[in-house]
Order: C-alpha cells, then structure tokens, then sequence
C-alpha cells in the first residue's frame, strides 16, 4: 500500500495563472488518475479566503475531457473536497510554519512529498522559496518548485536567481513541443532533410490576438523579447535545431541543446525589429494601444513585437537564418514553426506554376497552437489536359485524427515534477547561454533607447519585420495566400 502523500501548493492562488491553468490541469490529471492515492492541495496568496471561497473560484473554471464526461461533477467535487486554502504573506517563515502545520495535519503521518508552484510576480520568487524550504519542506520525502517563466531579466539577474534556487530542488516550466522530436527523429523520411543543405529557412512564429488588456505592469518590465523569444521560441529552436540525443535521457536532451546555443552567433542591433501597438478603430470598436493601458508607464518603449534573424554557426546549420517573430495585438493567435525547404535545382516546371507560385517551395510546418497539427505543402499536377502546377497540403490536422482533448502544457509540467522527470525542464547552464544570446542586444535597446515601430491593433506586423526576411532572401511563411 502507497505510504507516501504529495501535497501540491500553487502559491498565489488569487491570481489569473493559477485560477485559469494551474487549478484546471490539476483536477484534469486528477479525473485522468494521474495523481498519487493521497494528495492534498493548497492554494496560497496573501488574499483572505476561506476553503470553501478558494472551492468556488477554482470551481468555476473546471472542465472535462469532452471524451469522457460521465461522472463529472462527481469528480469536481471529490476534487474540490481535497483543496484548501492558507492566507499569509510571501516573505513570511511564520505563515509558512503555519502552512506547514496544515500539510502536516493532512499527510497524516504518511512520507510527505511537496510541491510548490510559484504562480507568482518574479519579484517575489526568491522570498517564496526562501521561506518554503525553511518553513514548510518536507521532514521526510522531497520539494520540489516549479517556478514560472520569466527567469531573470537578463545574465546577471537570472544568474543571481539560479544561485539562490541552488539549495531547492527547482523545475521550469517550459512549453512543450515533444512531437518536434518524434516526427525528425522517428521518420526516416525528415531526418536526411535537416540541414543547410536542403533548408533555406526556419521561421518561429508566436502571435496573440490580444494586447495586455489592464495587465501591462508586468510585462512592461520584461517586454516580449524576455518574455517571448528569450524563453519560449528559444526553446522551441534548440530542440528543432540539436544533434540526435544519445538518449531521450534529459541529460543527454539538454547536452545537446547547450551546443545549439553556444554555437549561436552573438544577435545585433540589426538583425532585430521591434514593434509596439497603436489604438486601432475597427467597424466603430476602438482597440486601445500598448500605451492606452493604464498599468503601462507614459510614452513607454517596451516592444510588444519583436523579429529577429538568429544563426547557428556549426556544420549543419551554417548560413541558414532562423528567422524568430513573436507579438501581442496581431490578426491572429497562432504558435507555429515553419521550415522552407530549398527550391528544386534546375525544376522542370519551373513555367508551369501559377503568377503567385514562382518560387514554390516545400514548408513543413509544425504548429503548437490554438489546433496543433503537421503539414507539409507539396506540389502537384491540377487534373485536366494542360500542365498546371498548384501546392497542396498532405495535413495531420490533430483534432481530427484524435479525438482525444490534447492535455494542456500545465497538466505535463504538473506530472513531470510530481514523477521527478526532468526531460522537459530546462538546465541553468541552458539558462546562461539563452541569457547570454539576449542579454547584449536588450542592453543596448534600452541603452540607445530605440524606438518601436508602430503598428496597428490587430494588423499583420510592422513592414520592418518583412524587411528583415527579405534580407536574408526570405518570406515569413505564415503571410503566404494559403495559411
Ligand atoms: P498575478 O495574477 O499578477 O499574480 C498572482 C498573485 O500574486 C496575485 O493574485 C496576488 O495575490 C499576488 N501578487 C500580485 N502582485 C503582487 C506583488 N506585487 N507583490 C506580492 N504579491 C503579488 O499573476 P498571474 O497572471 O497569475 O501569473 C503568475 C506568474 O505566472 C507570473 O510570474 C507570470 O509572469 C507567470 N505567467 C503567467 C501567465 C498567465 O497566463 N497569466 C502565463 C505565463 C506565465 P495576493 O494579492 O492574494 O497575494
């Protein structure tokens, strides 16, 4: 019989994090039965709140898995019933003794094995898992933390974190793109394909259809180069563009990941264009601009998008732009990756495509979000009687294929640090090499005091961005007729 009890705290439990992911991908694991026999689960936050207040908010965004709905609200509130809240301050050993007193009452003498997950400001990490470990860590079993993104703000801060986070068993949470790997490295028909030799470009494209909407006190701060491309599409580049592992061992995963980015070359002023959104009136509906949000200092320059044209300099890549872009306020919400293929040499029907085809390529393209699914455009003959050329996709669309729900990144994180797998989490010497890429170029931004392009809510991207390509002999892909 199972001995042994996790007890999960979300600290910061008030907040939007914890009450729109962390809580519904607890209780998605829970209804998969993915969580350990015994659990408890703490919701944390200087907020006054009883048990039953912190039942109703988490209570209102549960869902079940569209497949499986039977018993559900049975489940929620079995759920519910293993959820409890403490109020105290972040800084305070005292509140966290107190916490501390409640796990215990429920582990019950049980091995106790804890979680903390910070869904709190960067700010405060450091004093949380200061008094967490003095205060409320287990007598017996493991802690562990997992901590939010943005890690740091350049080398120096994110160092000083990592040297404080040093005595704690600490796990980030990082975005997953787990099907990356499967499809290079357990087709045939891709890996041969993946190098200079038959890629012209790799473009990582991450857009929202939003803008801070009253939240941009927070990203003021970091700015979406910090806390988009320095972490997430950075990720995403170093696991599409690494040597084959020895092993899916995260050791191995993250050796080979550490190469990637010490072999990229150091990121300048000129391979990178960055934008901020203006108000917008659309059919009569006004869309405020970046600095319209009252949370966001006048006359700010923080950029709300970003470009830049990043290069590997090792054998396999050498030459290839990784063209990155990622922003907020955009026509579209999309995260995708997309690979263009080199064009056929001496193509025999180069006269038989179409005015807007004359350069049609192949593009696989791998996307993560909103409907995950691989596609690769091919061409192919348009049936008649004359010689007409046209591109077509050969699609995996997921929701088709699977009707399964795809489990959300924060039920994966959740699992992972509960099973102590730390394939997906990232390593401090990745850590200071990513922040080592950035760090020179967001100095210098903020030196110069460089000054956004300005584009529309809602609109394509600043035409800076498509300038940027085109100097490397290239088009973003996602702005193509056919998406
Ligand atoms: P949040 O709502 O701003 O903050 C979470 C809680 O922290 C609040 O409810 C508040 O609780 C406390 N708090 C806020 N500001 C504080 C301050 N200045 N000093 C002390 N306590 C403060 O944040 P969130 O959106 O949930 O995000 C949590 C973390 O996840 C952040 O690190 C964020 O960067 C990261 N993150 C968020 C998202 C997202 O979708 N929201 C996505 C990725 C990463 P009390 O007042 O009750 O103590």
């Amino acid at each position: 019989k199972d001995n042994s009890t996790v007890s999960i705290t979300v600290v910061g439990a008030s907040g939007d994090l914890a009450k729109k992911k962390i809580f519904p991908a607890l209780f998605a694991l829970y209804y998969e039965d993915c969580l350990p026999e015994h659990f408890t689960i703490f919701g944390y936050a200087r907020s006054k709140m009883t048990d039953a207040e912190l039942r109703n908010m988490v209570c209102r965004t549960l869902t079940c898995r569209i497949d499986k709905r039977e018993n559900c609200t049975e489940k929620m509130e079995l759920f519910l019933k293993r959820c409890f809240y403490h109020s105290g301050q972040y800084d305070s050993l005292d509140n966290f003794a107190e916490l501390d007193k409640k796990l215990k009452e429920h582990e019950d003498g049980r091995v106790s094995n804890r979680i903390f997950y910070l869904s709190i400001p960067p700010n405060i990490f450091i004093d949380a898992v200061k008094c967490a470990s003095l205060s409320a860590s287990s007598a017996n079993g493991w802690t562990r933390v997992i901590v939010e993104k943005p890690f740091g703000r350049d080398s120096e801060s994110s160092a000083a974190l990592t040297k404080d986070l040093k005595q704690i068993d600490h796990y980030l949470g990082k975005e997953l793109v787990e099907n990356l790997s499967v499809l290079r490295f357990s087709n045939l028909i891709f890996e041969p394909l993946w190098s200079r030799q038959y890629i012209r470009s790799v473009q990582l494209i991450f857009s929202e259809d939003f803008g801070t909407e009253g939240r941009g006190g927070y990203f003021d701060h970091y700015g979406i180069i910090r806390d988009i491309m320095q972490n997430h599409l950075l990720q995403i580049l170093t696991l599409f563009a690494m040597e084959t592992p020895v092993s899916l061992d995260a050791e191995d995963i993250r050796n080979e990941k550490v190469k990637v980015l010490r072999s990229m070359r150091p990121l300048k002023l000129e391979d990178v264009v960055i934008g901020q959104y203006k108000s917008e009136t659309r059919g009569g509906v006004v869309y405020p601009g970046y600095t319209d949000d009252k949370t966001v200092p006048q006359g700010s320059l923080t950029p709300t998008f970003a470009a830049a044209a990043l290069f590997i300099d090792n054998a396999r890549w050498e030459g290839v732009p990784f063209l990155m872009k990622a922003g907020k306020a955009l026509h579209d919400k999309r995260t995708e990756i997309r690979v263009q293929f080199r064009h056929v040499p001496g193509n025999l029907y180069k006269r038989n495509f179409g005015p807007d085809l004359d350069d049609a390529t192949n593009e696989l393209v791998i996307r993560v979000q909103p409907d995950e699914a691989i596609y690769l455009t091919i061409n192919n003959k348009v049936p008649g009687l004359g010689m007409k050329l046209d591109r077509s996709n050969l699609n995996l669309l997921y929701a088709a294929r699977y009707s399964k729900e795809i489990p959300d990144a924060y039920e994966r994180l959740l699992l992972d640090a509960i099973e102590g797998e730390r394939r997906l989490f990232i390593r401090s010497d990745e850590l200071d090499a990513a922040w080592a890429l950035f760090t020179p170029l967001l100095k210098e931004l903020e030196e110069k005091k460089i000054i956004p392009e300005y584009y529309p809510y809602g609109s394509r991207s600043p035409i800076g961005a498509h300038y940027l390509a085109a100097r490397h002999n290239v088009k973003w892909g996602d702005l193509d007729l056919e998406q």
